[in-house]
Order: C-alpha cells, then sequence, then structure tokens
C-alpha cells in the first residue's frame, strides 16, 4: 500500500471537501456534517462528532485531520481584553495570533507567514528573516484558536495584520478569504477582512482584479521614497510614485477606499514637514489614514512622538480633508507590535538596537 498523504480538513473550501470525502468512499453530506461541527461548533475531534457513526469516524480519521497547532503561550492584556496567542506549527515554527475585542466587535489579527522577507526596520517579524508561507488551513486554525476565547464564540472581523506579508502568500491567502466567506464555515463577508499589506504593486492590481470586496490597508509610512526608503527597503521595488497610482487605480476599479497605515517614529517621518508632505501626496484621494504611535521594540532604537506631536500631525492632515485616526496600540504591555511574541521566544533575550542609517550587523 502506498503512504497516503492525511488531508488537512482546514485547507479545503466546502466544495473541494465534499469532492474529497467522495474520492475516500465517504458520502459527500457528511462533509458538511464535519464543517458543521468544526465551524458551527467548535469541535475539531471527530470522535465528539456524535451524529456521525463509529465506524465512520474510524474511515474519516484515516484520510483526514484538523489541523488545529497547539498554543504554547497565551497572554492576556491587563490594558484591554485582547489576547495574543503563540501557536506552533509543525517543524516547531511560531506564529501569533491576537483575539482583540472593542466594543461590539471582535476581531482577530492573523499571521500569514513564518517570518517576512521585507525586513521593515520598525517590524519585529522579519528580523529573523523569511522561512515559509502558512497554508489556509493554518491562517484559519488562527482564526478558530480565537474564536474560542470569545465568551460568545464568535469572530466578526479578521485583519491580516500579524506576521508575513499577505501580498506574498497571495494564493493561499485568497483561499482563506473564500473558505471563511462559505456559509457552511464561519460564513464571515469578505468586508470584514482586513489586508494590509507592505505595498507589492503588482498584488494590489491583481486584487482589485478578484471582485473581493474585502478592505485594503497599505503601509506607507513615508512620504517621499527618501523617507520611506529609510525604513522600508520594499520601497526600493516598489517606490511612492508608483504606490500611490496603484492605490489610485485600485480605488477607482473596486470603488473602495484605502486605509493608508503610517507609524509615527520621532524624528524619522513625524515632523511637520512629514505631516505636510503625506497631505500633499493623499489629497484628494477616496482614503484613510491611520497613524499608529510605534511600538518600541528593542531591534529599533526609535521611540514614539509625543501625544502633542502626534495630534499636530494628525492636524495637519485632517486640515486638507484627509480623515485620519490615530490608532493607540492595543496590548502594548503582552507585546503585540507584529511579530514581538515570536522574536522574543526565538532570542531569549534582545538584541542591540540600531538607529536608522546605521548598519545591522550581517550575523544572526
Ligand atoms: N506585511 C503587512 C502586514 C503585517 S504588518 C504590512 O506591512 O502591512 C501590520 C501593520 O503593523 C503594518 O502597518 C506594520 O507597519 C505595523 N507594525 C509593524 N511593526 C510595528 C511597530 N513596532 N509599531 C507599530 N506598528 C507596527
Amino acid at each position: 500500500m502506498t503512504m497516503q498523504t492525511i488531508i488537512n480538513i482546514l485547507d479545503q473550501t466546502p466544495d473541494e471537501l465534499r469532492k474529497k470525502f467522495s474520492g475516500s468512499g465517504i458520502e459527500a453530506y457528511r462533509a458538511d456534517q464535519v464543517l458543521g461541527w468544526i465551524y458551527g461548533k467548535g469541535v475539531y475531534e471527530f470522535d465528539r462528532m456524535t451524529n456521525l457513526p463509529m465506524d465512520l469516524k474510524k474511515k474519516i480519521s484515516e484520510s483526514f485531520l484538523v489541523g488545529m497547532p497547539a498554543v504554547t503561550q497565551a497572554q492576556r492584556s491587563d490594558d484591554d481584553k485582547s489576547t495574543k496567542l503563540l501557536l506552533k506549527l509543525k517543524n516547531d515554527d511560531l506564529v501569533e495570533a491576537v483575539y482583540m475585542p472593542i466594543k461590539d466587535r471582535e476581531t482577530v489579527c492573523v499571521s500569514s507567514q513564518v517570518g517576512c522577507k521585507f525586513h521593515c526596520a520598525f517590524c519585529a517579524s522579519g528580523q529573523d528573516g523569511f522561512f515559509r508561507n502558512l497554508t489556509a488551513g493554518e491562517i484559519i486554525a488562527q482564526i478558530l484558536h480565537a474564536r474560542d476565547l470569545s465568551p460568545a464564540k464568535r469572530i466578526t472581523n479578521v485583519v491580516f495584520m500579524g506576521i508575513g506579508e499577505p501580498f506574498d502568500n497571495y494564493t493561499a491567502l485568497l483561499k482563506t478569504i473564500r473558505i471563511l466567506n462559505s456559509p457552511k464555515t464561519l460564513g464571515l463577508g469578505a468586508r470584514r477582512m482586513t489586508v494590509s499589506t507592505c505595498g507589492i504593486i503588482p498584488k494590489i492590481q491583481k486584487f482589485a482584479e478578484e471582485g473581493i470586496q474585502a478592505e485594503l490597508s497599505v503601509s506607507l509610512h513615508g512620504a517621499t521614497d527618501r523617507v520611506r526608503g529609510l525604513i522600508m527597503p520594499v520601497n526600493t521595488a516598489f517606490p511612492v510614485k508608483p504606490l500611490i497610482t496603484a492605490c489610485k487605480a485600485y480605488i477607482k476599479k473596486t470603488g473602495r477606499a484605502i486605509t493608508f497605515e503610517y507609524i509615527l517614529i520621532k524624528g524619522v517621518n513625524a515632523g511637520p514637514k512629514d505631516a505636510g508632505d503625506l497631505a500633499k501626496l493623499l489629497r484628494g484621494m477616496v482614503c484613510k489614514v491611520n497613524l499608529i504611535p510605534m511600538n518600541a521594540i528593542p531591534e529599533f532604537d526609535h521611540a514614539a512622538p509625543t501625544y502633542q506631536e502626534t495630534v499636530q500631525f494628525q492636524q495637519v492632515l485632517q486640515t486638507q480633508g484627509i480623515k485620519t485616526t490615530v490608532r493607540f496600540s492595543k496590548g502594548r504591555d503582552i507585546q503585540a507590535a507584529c511579530g514581538q511574541l515570536r522574536s522574543v521566544k526565538l532570542k531569549g533575550q534582545a538584541k542591540k538596537g540600531v538607529k536608522v542609517g546605521e548598519h545591522r550587523s550581517a550575523s544572526r
């Protein structure tokens, strides 16, 4: 007998699962029953799926599994009610997910990759490089783990703002959105999902063509190539002007607004001139700006501006008619900035921080 690979049910669309059940000699409607247990009731063990006959449970478990990775750490914030989960995947790969109940929303922030290729200076996720893409099932497992933390056992919003670059794992990203959309899973509308990108232009163009109603956030963090290039190496491949052109085309094609994420880093991108440059760049666009006072990480020797400087920055944009909110980060006390928990776990202790313009030593 040949070794058969076991199929992760969380990687399958409902249609695919029906086909695969049929292919294994299991009646297709059983696929819907299993999905009902997983997505409807939060039951992940076949043994506990009480409307399945015993011999069928055995047969299913020979070819299928529900890939729920172990939670190795769960840190609940004292500031708010957010909880950060550290999940252990196969080969001991670690990823993070954050469950954030905010007013009437229950949001989960998911990782899309193990590590990241893009090395933004202020971000903990890419400091140790890139390891691999997550599968759709590995992304969905994060959402299910977060939902299990919810008192009402529900998730209303998903944001792809954890570790990794979702547009660099495009196929799994789209599959995840499509699986979650289905009424046989969570029935989560695309409008309740936000994809955040560091600005991969060809994928912004492609995403505009998909006819998906998801929200798009673009991490801008600098309004000129000089400033953005200092902190985001991806700016060399995809500089500010063509990025904004692609964003404008996206807005035109989809009829949807874009949110620009802009981390405020004192002495780097947070002065009055920076605010003026940003206002000039975005004036007239159907967009809004999310200002995020930087979360300090040990690897990057910079801080957020003062409250007053932050408000002044916001006012420059607002007086130009640009909708601007300030997002004071949630869960600072649980190291909820991207990739921080995983990074601390990997290193055991912090490295010396570097300043913009300094060179990081080549050795890891
Ligand atoms: N790769 C995607 C998604 C992951 S980052 C992207 O770049 O958008 C999600 C958001 O968290 C981005 O806007 C990112 O710039 C921000 N972020 C990363 N490190 C941060 C820090 N130290 N403080 C505040 N926000 C941070």
